[in-house]
């Protein structure tokens, strides 16, 4: 029992096996291609190739496909075409292909010429050929046709519409038997031409002799490529070689019919498509693989697609885009420099734009700084006149002093004139004098008055050149009487030098009174035995230097780091803002001021300014 079933499970995978290369061998299909001139004549290898290429992408079965060519086609010479059946049809001998596909008007020609004797039991498709040259009265029912519909008079037109001054239109064509009967059909097309342009032909002398003519056409000439398989000379030319050679010499745009030359040498124009006619032959051919009726399936002539243009070509020949039909492509476009250099450019423009951010930011953040800094000094401004203003009741006493002096003299010398214009004769002379006298004690007086009028002017900051002698002098004339009224001498050694600074003179001398109304403070705030404070001016290299000492206690060792802090004070009643204007106003000019105790006791305090000569 058990054997039994072994022999039964065995055969049954044997017969599973023997299905499955049967329907194997059903779905590979053999496909016989016949090439007009060869394998690699242009249009035609084109074709072949992307036939093979589509067929290979819609055939649902597995395909061996044969290539055969027709070499015969080169010549006028029909004599080997019965060898060439017999040997298609030994070499296929028992195994039928399952389609035969023809490509371009030679194989076309040529399969029906011999349909009869050339598996007349196959279906076949005819492609890539033009209806005219294809017999369709004398199709045979196993046949289909993918025929092309070549129009010439709109291949001319298009070149008279992107360059109308041409003048003459050289025609390029072989001379085997296909490209005469083409020579012909041109003909009657450029004839509707007559009048407009003229048409040249050469297909009469050897390709080489054709290159020499087109290497020298005059101006407005264009040429018009068809074909140049085999030459007056009977010399073939496979591939591009021949199309390469023209371009090379060409003194003028080459226009042509077929894509199938188009990618390198062409100007471009409406073509027939390769892709889209490969297309639909494959179609037809997995139809009639399929087991469709040929004679079902024949589809209308395909015209021309829509025109595409080479731009290189465009550029070489100054081609306007704007002259080519509507709906046109244009390919091969090299990139312009934004495209090559894109992210470089974009890179650049990154940087360029944070620099200008940042020069931007910068300069906001400088013009914030200088509106700072002008607002700073209307506060530093507004400040030392405060500060001034509290000076000025210090000084009150001094003002006092120094305006009634003048006063008095004025008064005692108004009364001794009174009593000389008295007398009888009075003495001119001594008169004079009295008046003299009255005017210079007015003029001190009215001196005090302009001193005292400049501290508390309201003024902005105002710079000016300042010998610094002479207002150091000035300000101790101000408070010379609260020194003398404090029983403080005052004593100053001015440099024998000019020293210019550039300055606000009320500042800088608010700077002088309030660093010696502190030393005179200082002096007061302890019973010194020597009272005094010393003031000399000096130069310091490029720097004018004022130095105010006195014999006071000195300075606290802890606070030298903070005196010239805001509301730094040690007095009861101080505020304590003196030292920190004066630390402004010097700064604000460009200089510096230290502190320092002296070894035999007291204070000293330096201010340094710019010298400006
Ligand atoms: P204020 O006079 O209102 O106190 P200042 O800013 O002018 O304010 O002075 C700050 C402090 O510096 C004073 O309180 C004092 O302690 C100290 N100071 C200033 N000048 C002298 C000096 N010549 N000798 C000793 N101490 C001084």
């Amino acid at each position: 029992m058990r054997r039994q079933v072994c022999v039964l499970a065995v055969l049954a995978v044997s017969m599973c096996m023997f299905n499955l290369s049967a329907a194997f061998a059903r779905e590979a299909k053999r496909v016989v291609i016949l090439h007009s001139f060869g394998r690699d004549f242009r249009p035609w290898g084109q074709y072949a190739k992307s036939i093979r290429e589509q067929l290979d992408r819609l055939s649902p079965w597995h395909l061996e496909i044969q290539d055969h060519s027709l070499v015969s086609a080169r010549f006028p010479n029909d004599n080997p075409e019965a060898a060439f059946v017999a040997y298609l049809d030994a070499l296929n001998a028992g195994h039928p292909p399952d389609l035969i596909v023809s490509i371009g008007a030679p194989a076309a020609n040529f399969v029906q010429r011999n349909r009869t004797n050339l598996f007349p039991g196959v279906p076949m498709v005819l492609t890539a050929v033009e209806r005219r040259r294809v017999d369709l009265a004398n199709l045979s029912p196993q046949d289909s046709v993918v025929a092309v519909a070549h129009d010439f008079p709109r291949s001319f037109s298009t070149i008279l519409e992107l360059l109308p001054a041409t003048k003459r239109i050289v025609v390029v064509n072989g001379a085997s038997p296909n490209e005469l009967v083409w020579r012909r059909e041109i003909q009657k097309d450029a004839d509707l031409f007559q009048g407009k342009v003229e048409f040249l032909w050469y297909d009469g002398m050897s390709f080489g002799a054709i290159l020499q003519v087109c290497a020298a056409l005059p101006p407005d000439s264009a040429i018009f490529w068809h074909l140049m398989n085999v030459d007056a000379t009977g010399v073939a030319y496979e591939g591009d070689r021949a199309l390469q050679a023209l371009h090379e010499v060409a003194n003028a745009p080459i226009f042509s019919y077929d894509d199938g030359f188009f990618g390198q040498e062409v100007v471009g124009g409406p073509m027939h498509s390769v892709d889209e006619i490969s297309r639909l032959t494959a179609t037809v051919a997995v139809r009639l693989l399929g087991g469709e009726e040929p004679a079902q399936v024949r589809p209308a002539a395909v015209g021309f697609a829509p025109a595409k243009f080479d731009w290189r070509q465009l550029q070489r020949w100054g081609i306007a885009e704007s002259r080519l039909p509507p709906g046109s492509e244009v390919l091969f476009r090299e990139p312009g420099v934004w495209e090559r250099y894109r992210s470089q450019i974009l890179m650049i423009a990154a940087v360029f734009l944070v620099q200008a951010g940042l020069i931007s930011g910068l300069l906001h953040e400088r013009r914030r700084r200088r509106v700072a800094e002008i607002e700073s000094r209307q506060r530093i401004a507004e400040l030392a006149r405060a500060n001034r203003y509290s000076a000025v009741g210090e000084l009150t006493s001094s003002i006092a002093h120094e305006l009634n002096q003048p006063l008095g003299s004025i008064l005692t010398n108004a009364e001794t004139a009174e009593l000389l214009l008295q007398a009888a004769s009075p003495d001119i002379t001594e008169l004079r004098q009295i008046v003299a006298d009255i005017r210079r004690d007015d003029q001190r007086a009215s001196e005090v008055i302009r001193r005292l009028r400049s501290m508390l002017k309201k003024t902005p900051f105002e710079v000016e050149e300042i010998g610094l002698n002479h207002l150091v002098r000035e300000a101790i004339d101000l408070v010379q009487a609260v020194a003398d009224g404090r029983r403080v001498s005052l004593m100053y050694q001015p440099v024998l030098m000019n020293l210019l600074v550039r300055g606000d003179p009320i500042q800088l001398q608010q700077v002088v009174i309030n660093l010696i109304i502190n030393a005179i403070d200082a002096i007061c705030e302890v019973e010194a035995a020597k009272r005094e404070v010393s003031v000399m001016t000096l130069r310091n290299g490029n720097e004018a230097e004022l130095r105010i000492s006195d014999t006071g206690p000195g300075i606290n060792v802890s606070d030298l780091a903070n005196i010239f802090d805001p509301f730094f004070t040690t007095k009861p009643q101080g505020m304590g803002m003196g030292l920190a204007i004066v630390k402004t106003i010097v700064e604000a000019h460009g200089g510096s001021i230290s502190a320092a105790n002296l070894p035999a006791g007291g204070a000293l305090f330096a201010v340094r300014l710019p010298i400006i000569s």
